[in-house]
Parts: structure tokens; C-alpha cells; sequence
């Protein structure tokens, strides 16, 4: 029975490729805004929307993002982050730039209560 045996060999190939994609997708996955490590892509969907109040289904939606937005908008946030986080680290902007600056003046406090009441 040829048919058969040939039947089987398929058969083996395919639970091999469904276990090789299911292994590609249970690789850990850096956060897109920390170092935290996810088990998975939909671990890292679900922590990103709870962690950091970021959405990226709701982002993919709302912008109409293609695979090619897609992939530029995950390597921009990340490579910005990235930057954010190193010059948040630094001490290169603690000078104003401005003498004086009345931004600097009010903080952190006044500012975020200027900004919630409008
Ligand atoms: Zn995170």
C-alpha cells in the first residue's frame, strides 16, 4: 500500500512544521518599553496595554498599519525607547538651555496639574 505510507510521511512533516512554528512562537519577547521579558507575542500585547497603557492592536486599527507599518512602527518605538530611556540616564540636559527657563521653574507636580485641569 504506497498510497498509504505516503500518506504518513506528510503527515510527519506537517506536525513537524506546526511544531517548529509553535516553538518560533513561544521565543521570549522583549517588552517594547521595558525589559521585561514575555513568554509570547500576545503576552507582550496584554502587558504593554496593562503596563503601559499602549494598545498596539488598538494603534494597528486606528493608523490602518499594513505589515510594513506595522514592522516600521514596532523598530521606531523601539529604537526611540531606547534613546528615551539612555538620555533620561544621562546628565547631558540638566543645563537649561534657556536662562531662567519658566518650564523649569514650575516641575514635575505643577505641570502635570496644569495639564489635567486645562
Ligand atoms: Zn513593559
Amino acid at each position: 500500500m504506497p498510497e498509504l505510507s505516503d500518506g504518513d510521511d506528510d503527515d510527519d512533516v506537517d506536525d513537524e512544521e506546526q511544531w517548529q512554528w509553535m516553538e518560533e512562537d513561544s521565543q521570549p519577547v522583549t517588552c517594547l518599553f521595558c525589559d521585561r521579558l514575555l513568554s509570547s507575542v500576545n503576552a507582550t500585547l496584554q502587558h504593554c496595554t496593562a503596563e503601559h497603557q499602549v494598545n498596539i492592536v488598538d494603534l494597528i486599527r486606528n493608523y490602518n498599519l499594513d505589515d510594513y507599518g506595522y514592522i516600521k512602527m514596532i523598530n521606531f518605538i523601539r529604537s526611540t525607547i531606547h534613546d528615551y530611556i539612555h538620555f533620561l540616564c544621562s546628565e547631558d540636559f540638566l543645563q537649561p538651555v534657556l536662562q531662567d527657563d519658566p518650564l523649569l521653574q514650575t516641575g514635575t507636580e505643577s505641570s502635570l496639574y496644569i495639564l489635567s485641569t486645562g
